[in-house]
């Protein structure tokens, strides 16, 4: 289904993922702000030509905004390793086939490894309905890679990524406690306030409605 820009109420705001379990986490955490969230079109794809977090979420936000004529927002996000000179980066989830190969190749490069440093960074990115970029943040959470996997929570590379400051791997943290020091949570509590000063300028009466 194509969103369309609403006539009156509350700014469609569309999540620009065709991922199912990203669009629920965004409507969550966007459940508080004066938004309409939609999945986008099925079957558009952006390239993520970008070289870093931040270009590619400004890429698809523009990209899905233009499209469909409403409000978009954009995340990228992925783990930065330091003895890997970043890697995989951008490259994250094209690092191998599966969570368990993208690990098992990442653990292979690190072994024997002095540094096993490695920070987390979700970009955020948000375009207006005619694809202009007007808000972009970053979230980042410091950690380190372990030798073996611990825990059975979470998705990709978390059960090797330690958070030192809570003496857990991200695949140990609750939802609640990932949320809150976790890359995508840091990064949505600067967005919601900022788009909530945004979309409550932009929700302001509009030119065709009767005066
Ligand atoms: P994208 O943001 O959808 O491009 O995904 C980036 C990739 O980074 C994912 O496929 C995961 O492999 C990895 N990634 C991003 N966030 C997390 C996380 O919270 N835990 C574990 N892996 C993550």
């Amino acid at each position: 289904m194509t969103p369309s820009p609403p006539a009156g109420g509350p700014p469609v705001l569309v999540i620009a993922s065709g991922n199912a379990g990203k669009i629920r986490e965004f409507q969550a955490l966007l459940a508080d702000l004066p938004v309409r969230v939609q999945p986008q079109p099925e079957g558009l794809e952006v390239e993520e030509t970008g070289e870093t977090f931040a270009e590619n979420a400004r890429l698809k936000a523009a990209a899905v905004a233009r499209a469909t004529g409403c409000w978009a927002l954009a995340d990228d996000s992925g783990l930065s390793v330091s003895a890997l000179a970043g890697a995989p980066g951008v490259h994250s989830a094209r690092y191998a086939d599966s969570d368990g190969a993208r690990i098992a190749r990442l653990l292979r490069e690190l072994a024997g490894a002095d540094d096993r440093s490695a920070r987390f960074t979700a970009a955020l990115a948000v375009a207006d309905p005619e694809g202009t970029i007007q808000l972009v943040v970053e979230g980042i959470c410091e950690g380190l890679i372990l030798e073996e996997c611990r825990g059975s929570g979470g998705f990709g590379y978390d059960p090797v990524f330690l958070v030192p400051a809570a003496g857990l791997t991200y695949a140990e943290l609750s939802k609640e406690l990932k949320g809150r020091i976790g890359h995508r949570g840091r990064a949505f509590a600067q967005l919601a306030p900022q788009l909530q000063a945004l979309l409550g300028v932009a929700s302001a009466p509009q030119r065709d409605q009767p005066a």
